[in-house]
C-alpha cells in the first residue's frame, strides 16, 4: 500500500507493517496477533474484553504489577517538571538522585552507575568499558570473552554476539572469533552416572580450561547471568556461580554479572549476586524490574577498583565515549524512584521471600502430568519443561507445542511464555497464594 493509511476494520489485528521482535519475515501477512488494551495487577486485558493472567509479567519485568498509579503519576509530574535534558552536557537532580540511592543497595564495592536504555545496551556498555578498561591499562590483546551455551545477553551485534542461543545465531552476522561458548550449566543434562557436584566440578573446570586455552592474558571477562532466564530457567548446581567468580579472581579476567531479569526482586532480593550467590562481580547489568517495565531503563554498575586502576595508570583524561541520547533519561528514572518506593512501602521483597516456595511447590505439582519433564523453579522465575521427543537435543527440541500450551492457555485467560521445549513463569512480583493457584490451575488444563 503506498502512503494511504488504512481504516482499521475487522482485519486490523493482522500486522501488516509492524516486525515484531523475532517475528518470521515471512509470516508477516499471517501472524495474527492478540492485542493488549488495559491492564492491573497481574491482570492484562485484550481487545475483546478478555482478563488474562500475565504470567510472563510482561518479560520478566513487571515486577511491581500493572496499573501502579503511583508510577504514573511520578512519570507526568517529571514530564511537566523536566521531560528531557543532554546526559553530555548536563546533570539533572533526578539521575543524581537516582544514582546515589542505586549504589547505596548494589554489592560490594559497585559504586558507580551507568545508565543506558536498557538490558541490552547495560550489557553492551559493560562489554565495551572491559575493553576500554584493557586498553588504559596498556594491554589491548586483552580482549576475549567468555560465554555460555544458552545464555542471553541481549540484541545489539556485541551482546547478541555474547548470546548462546545457537540456533537463534544462525542466520544473523555474529562476532565470532573473540567470543567463546561453555557448554550450558544445565544439571538435568548431565550424564545418568554423574552426581550434581562431579557436574558441577567439570562446568567449573570448563571455565578454567578455556581461560587457559586462551591464555590468561587474552581472556577479558566472563559474563554469566545468575540463574539463564530465557535460555529456560536454567539454575546452576550450587556453588557454580561462586566458584566461576572465584577462578576469574585467580586468572584475572573481570566478572560480569548480567541481572537484567534476576535483580529487583525476582530472586527475594534488589541484587541476587550477592545475596542468594555470594558473589560479587566488577561490573553489573541490570534493567526490566529497574522500572517493572513502566518505562525503558537499564544501569551498568562499575566497581571502584576498576576506575581506581584507570586512574592509576593515566597522566591525562581517559573518557569513556559511549553514551546514548536517552542515558538516564529523566522521566525513566522517575519511575525507577516510584518504582522503588513501592518496593519498600509494599515490602515486596518479603513478600517474595516468603510466597516463592508456594509458587514452586504449586508449579512442582505439575511434574505429574506425562509432557512434563522437569519444572525448575528459583525465587519468581520458573520453567515447566515438556517434552515429546526426549531423543532431540535442547537446541532443536522446539516442535512448536509450548506455543501451543500458549494459545489453548490464552483462551483459559492465561498468558504464558513458550520458550523452546519450557514454559516459562514470571508473574509480577505482588501475585497473591490465590493467584497463583488459580494461574497454575490454568496452567495444568492448557
Ligand atoms: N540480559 C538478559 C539476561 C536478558 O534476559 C535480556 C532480555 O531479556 C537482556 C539482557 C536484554 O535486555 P533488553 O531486552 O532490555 O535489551
Amino acid at each position: 500500500m503506498s502512503g494511504v493509511v488504512q481504516a482499521a476494520d475487522e482485519t486490523w489485528k493482522t500486522d501488516d507493517h509492524f516486525l515484531h521482535p523475532w517475528q518470521d519475515v515471512t509470516a508477516m501477512d499471517r501472524d495474527e496477533w492478540t492485542h493488549l488494551e488495559a491492564s492491573g495487577g497481574i491482570y492484562v486485558r485484550d481487545s475483546n474484553g478478555n482478563q488474562l493472567i500475565d504470567g510472563p509479567g510482561g518479560m520478566w519485568c513487571v515486577n511491581v504489577g500493572h496499573g501502579r498509579e503511583e508510577i504514573v503519576e511520578a512519570v507526568a509530574d517529571q514530564m511537566r517538571k523536566l521531560s528531557y535534558f543532554s546526559p553530555w552536557s548536563m546533570a539533572s537532580t533526578a539521575s543524581s538522585e537516582l544514582a546515589q540511592r542505586l549504589t547505596a543497595m548494589t554489592p560490594g564495592d559497585l559504586n558507580t552507575v551507568f545508565f543506558t536504555t536498557g538490558g541490552s545496551t547495560a550489557v553492551d556498555s559493560a562489554l565495551r568499558f572491559v575493553f576500554f578498561y584493557n586498553n588504559c591499562l596498556g594491554r589491548p590483546e586483552k580482549k576475549h570473552i567468555i560465554s555460555r551455551v544458552n545464555a542471553y545477553h541481549g540484541s545489539t551485534y556485541l551482546t547478541a554476539s555474547c548470546s548462546g542461543k545457537m540456533r537463534e545465531k544462525a542466520q544473523m552476522d555474529m562476532i565470532e572469533d573473540t567470543i567463546h561458548f561453555l557448554p550450558c550449566p544445565k544439571p538435568k543434562d548431565r550424564a545418568a552416572d554423574m552426581s550434581v557436584e562431579a557436574f558441577c566440578d567439570e562446568k567449573v573446570a570448563d571455565l578454567e580450561n578455556k581461560i587457559l586455552e586462551l591464555g590468561a592474558d587474552k581472556v577479558a571477562a566472563f559474563i554469566a547471568e545468575p540463574v539463564m532466564a530465557s535460555g529456560g530457567v536454567i539454575i546452576p548446581p550450587e556453588g557454580y556461580y561462586k566458584r566461576c567468580h572465584e577462578i576469574c579472581k585467580k586468572h584475572d579476567v573481570l566478572f560480569i554479572a548480567d541481572e537484567v531479569v534476576t535483580a529487583f526482586g525476582r530472586l527475594g532480593y534488589y541484587f541476587a549476586s550477592e545475596d542468594v550467590f555470594g558473589v560479587t562481580p566488577d561490573l553489573l547489568t541490570t534493567a526490566k524490574g529497574l522500572t517493572s517495565g513502566y518505562l525503558p531503563l537499564g544501569a551498568l554498575f562499575i566497581s571502584d577498583r576498576l576506575i581506581e586502576e584507570i586512574k592509576s595508570v593515566s597522566n591525562e583524561p581517559r573518557s569513556f565515549f559511549s553514551g546514548f541520547t536517552y542515558s538516564g533519561h529523566p522521566v525513566s528514572v522517575a519511575a525507577a524512584q516510584a518504582n522503588l518506593d513501592i518496593f519498600e512501602n509494599d515490602k515486596l521483597l518479603e513478600h517474595v521471600r516468603e510466597i516463592s516456595p508456594y509458587f514452586a511447590n504449586a508449579l512442582k505439582s505439575l511434574s505429574d502430568l506425562p509432557v512434563v519433564t522437569d519444572v525448575r523453579v528459583q525465587g519468581m522465575m520458573a520453567a515447566v519443561e515438556c517434552e515429546l521427543d526426549a531423543g532431540t537435543p535442547d537446541e532443536n527440541r522446539d516442535t512448536g507445542f509450548t506455543a501451543k500450551v500458549d494459545a489453548i492457555c490464552q483462551e483459559l485467560g492465561l498468558l504464558v511464555r513458550p520458550t523452546y521445549n519450557a514454559c516459562v513463569m514470571s508473574p509480577p512480583l505482588t501475585i497473591t497464594k490465590a493467584e497463583i493457584d488459580d494461574m497454575v490451575a490454568k496452567l495444568r488444563e492448557g
